[in-house]
């Protein structure tokens, strides 16, 4: 017969418990003990619950799945993972908004985090990408800044309109983000209806060491859909998990979504030649100029065990890149190379990528040793060079690649301006070329209704030159909607 009871309740070192509901006290109506440890260890546990939430993007969900390649990419690159049609590799993802707090509601307009971890054989690979495919600012200078203008006041402790608008009209790069976000794209209806993009350039490089520029579309197979303005708030107030729920709820019930993987392919040489700066995160590159080729699919297949140790713990990072795959002279992309394992370092701890939902699936060689929560043993010795059998870098192999040349003065300054490099033609082209006539209508409305909340007469009248700049009929409808055309 199996014993139906349940386990036995233990200390966390695994002592049984004597109790579930009474401390240890002198008499039933004395003073408590110092040594009930059980009470204590209960207590001083409970006191550390919490970790620092994240400075951005910090409410969030995630789930586990697999992406499986569906097109011979070898000539562009010699990542293992995308080796051969057919290879399967594990993921996680997560899903967030930007600039709400833990507990904040999913619905509201902000763009969406898009963080993928592929578990390869190489060690892991991280694209820690949005549901947009360019972002506000190109210089990572600006990138506290631009959060703090997304984030409270430092007196009243609010979100404010009007430092959004004064940020953004004052950095004409926004406005094709910004674009986006106030277009009902900055209000999707679930995580499972929006695409989520690379955004950055990368770059690729193949067997015989040629080098490629690649950007990442992953494309929803479930379709974009979006709340309206309305919609989006209405759901806050009956549901601020909304996403979170929408996407565990999904898969429980064995509806996996999924996304196509394309991608487009820049050959290196252009770079130097093209009309505008294809490093520039401002901008995509059109698709008349670089065709998107679809090359793999993604299916989030199980949600996490334990939120907190496997999303709120997953340490996602940019500089996280496999043989193969190299970064750019994206500004920002070489902020964040350096931001992103700093931001985890301090939140949770210099060990994270000892924690089961970051470590690799694949044994670690590193020279690395000691620091706060390691429990994976280093091995002597902890040098090298050494002559007693250490690691080894295999530099024939693995020696860097992905490189490219660099000259000059040391300078702060935008980027060497090029024929096509301005602030507002492709926002343009997306308003004009792209939108319907109910996506533009939305979009009207939803600036109107953002950009009359609590904004001066001063920074109304830049948000009005700022999309005026975009495009003409689109400044003229802002300013009729706020009432200073
Ligand atoms: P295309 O017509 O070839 O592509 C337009 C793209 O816009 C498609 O990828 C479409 O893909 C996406 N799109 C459609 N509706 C919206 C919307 N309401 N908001 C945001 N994106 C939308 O044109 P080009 O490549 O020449 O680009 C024209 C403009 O389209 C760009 O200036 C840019 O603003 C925007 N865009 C371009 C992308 C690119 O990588 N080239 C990517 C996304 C937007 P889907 O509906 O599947 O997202």
């Amino acid at each position: 017969m199996t014993d139906s009871r349940p386990p036995v309740t233990t200390t966390d070192a695994g002592i049984p418990a004597p109790s579930d509901e009474h401390s240890l006290s002198v008499g039933p109506n004395g003073p408590l003990l110092l040594q009930d440890h059980y009470l204590i260890q209960k207590m001083a546990q409970f006191n550390r619950e919490r970790v620092p939430e994240r400075v951005v993007h910090a409410k969030g969900g995630g789930a586990h799945g697999y992406f499986e390649v569906t097109a011979d990419v070898t000539p562009y690159t010699k990542a293992a993972f995308l080796s051969e049609v057919g290879r399967r590799t594990d993921v996680f993802i997560r899903f967030s908004t930007v600039a709400g707090e833990l507990g904040s509601a999913d619905t509201v307009r902000d763009p969406r985090g898009f963080a993928i971890k592929f578990y390869t054989e190489d060690g892991n690979y991280d694209l820690v990408g949005n549901n947009t495919p360019i972002f506000f600012v190109r210089d990572p200078s600006k990138f506290s800044d631009f959060i703090h203008s997304q984030k409270r006041r430092s007196d009243t402790h609010l979100r404010d309109n009007n430092m959004q608008w004064d940020f953004w009209t004052l950095s004409p790069e926004s406005a094709h983000q910004v674009l986006i976000l106030m277009s009902d794209r900055g209000t999707p209806r679930s995580w499972r209806n929006m695409n989520g993009y690379g955004s950055h350039t990368f770059m690729w490089v193949n067997e015989a060491h040629e080098r490629f520029w690649v950007k990442y579309h992953f494309k929803t197979e479930q379709g974009i859909d979006n709340f309206t303005d309305a919609e989006a708030k209405a759901v806050v107030s009956v549901d601020p998990d909304f996403h979170l729920r929408d996407l565990a709820s999904s898969i429980q019930r064995g509806d996996r979504p999924a996304w196509r993987l394309e991608v487009q392919i820049m050959p290196f040489a252009d770079a130097a030649t093209y009309r505008f700066n294809p490093f520039d995160l401002t901008k995509v590159w059109p698709h008349g100029d670089y065709p998107p080729i679809t090359i793999g699919r993604m299916v989030l297949d199980r949600n996490p065990e334990d939120y907190f140790a496997e999303v709120e713990q997953a340490a996602f990072e940019p500089a996280n890149l496999v043989p193969g795959i190299g970064s750019s002279p994206d500004k920002m992309l070489l902020g964040r190379l350096f931001s992103y394992p700093d931001t985890h370092r301090y939140r949770i701890g210099p060990n994270y990528l000892q924690l089961p939902i970051n470590r690799p699936k694949v044994p670690v060689h590193s020279y690395n040793k000691d620091g706060a929560m390691r429990y994976q043993p280093s091995h002597d010795p902890v040098y090298a060079p050494n002559s007693y059998g250490g690691p080894r870098a295999d530099t024939a192999r693995y020696g860097e690649d992905a490189v490219w040349r660099a000259d000059g003065d040391f300078v702060r300054a935008a980027y060497t301006p090029r024929r096509d490099d301005d602030d507002f033609g492709q926002a343009g082209s997306l308003y004009r070329d792209v939108m319907s006539d109910i996506d533009r209508e939305h979009l009207v409305s939803n600036i109107v209704g953002h950009a009359s909340q609590d904004v001066t007469s001063e920074v109304q009248r830049r948000v009005v030159e700022y999309w005026r700049q975009v495009d003409p009929d689109l400044g003229a409808r802002v300013a009729k909607g706020l009432g200073t055309g």
